[in-house]
């Protein structure tokens, strides 16, 4: 996991476990690269022993440009997952099958729920959830952002599937949402909170949130509160760490109540 910091990621626990689950000879490791290091880093990346890698902030976008992406990490504009294919390096952004495949496994055939959706946030997972939301043929899709130019960039990139809206018209999309998205950092410990009120919502919307810290967020706890199904943001982080773990190591690893309870015995040290 390469990254700039690096210290709190959960990366390591996930793949590690997987790597001694299934008996490889192998370690996931932290590296903190400094911007100005990591072309050099990532040209050398085999020399130094690594199959692959992950990429956090602040280089996926330089992890992109300095690999050949697949049609993922070029509609998000951003790599996190790198591998070598007979000596070439790719790829790809695991956040939008993460989140997807989250959601899949949270409230299966969501998808049947969802005419429309609303993505709070405009940044870089904004941008990996609207690419999986439009893999799966959801296309209507409400950005709400503090920063309206980011939202039309979005608009910009991914086309008339997306909506952008002002926080003010938030309760009039939000009657007709069939799926609810937080890819903003409101609600995560240390941040404000997400400013929001969920009676707008029809009975059968579904909410997600990517924030884990706290595990149970005040809108997954609102959500709940109202019996609306829900999607948190530990279960993404642990769906996207699969194909990474698969594409370095040629297994598919399972997402389990065992590794989720590792993960979230970590999260509450
Ligand atoms: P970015 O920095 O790219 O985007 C942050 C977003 O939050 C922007 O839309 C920003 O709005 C908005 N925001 C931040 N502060 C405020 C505020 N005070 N008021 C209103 N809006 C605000 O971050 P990411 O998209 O990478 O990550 C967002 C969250 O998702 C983080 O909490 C991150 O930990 C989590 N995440 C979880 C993942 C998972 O696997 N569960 C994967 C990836 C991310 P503006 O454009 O106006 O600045």
């Amino acid at each position: 996991m390469i990254g700039w910091p690096i210290k709190h990621s959960r990366s390591p626990l996930i793949h590690n476990y997987w790597i001694e689950q299934h008996g490889l000879d192998a370690a996931y490791r932290r590296e903190e690269v400094a911007p100005e290091a990591f072309a050099d880093f990532i040209s050398r990346l085999s020399e130094r022993g690594y199959v692959g890698a992950n990429v956090t902030i602040p280089h996926k976008e330089k992890a992109l440009a300095l690999s050949r992406p697949d049609d993922r990490a070029e509609a998000v504009g951003a790599a996190n997952t790198l591998w070598y294919d007979h000596g070439h390096l790719y790829s790809t952004n695991t956040d939008v099958e993460g989140f997807t495949a989250n959601l899949d496994a949270a409230v299966p055939g969501w998808e049947l729920r969802v005419a429309e959706a609303v993505v709070l946030g405009a940044g870089g997972s904004a941008r990996a959830v609207i690419c999986g939301l439009i893999e799966r043929g959801i296309n209507q899709i409400h950005v709400v952002n503090r920063t309206p130019e980011r939202s039309e960039a979005l608009h910009a990139r991914f086309g008339a599937a997306i909506r952008p809206v002002h926080w003010a018209a938030l309760p009039h999309v939000l009657a007709r949402a069939g799926l609810l998205v937080n890819c903003t950092s409101l609600g995560m410990t240390g941040q404000p909170p997400l400013p929001i009120d969920l009676d707008p919502l029809p009975t059968h919307a579904v909410v997600a949130d990517l924030v884990y810290a706290p595990l149970e967020t005040p809108l997954l706890a609102a959500a709940r509160a109202r019996d609306l199904l829900t999607a948190d943001g530990l279960g993404m982080l642990l769906h996207q760490a699969v194909r990474g773990f698969q594409l370095w190591f040629g297994v598919r690893p399972q997402v389990t109540p065992d590794l989720r309870a590792a993960v979230e015995a970590d999260l509450g040290r």
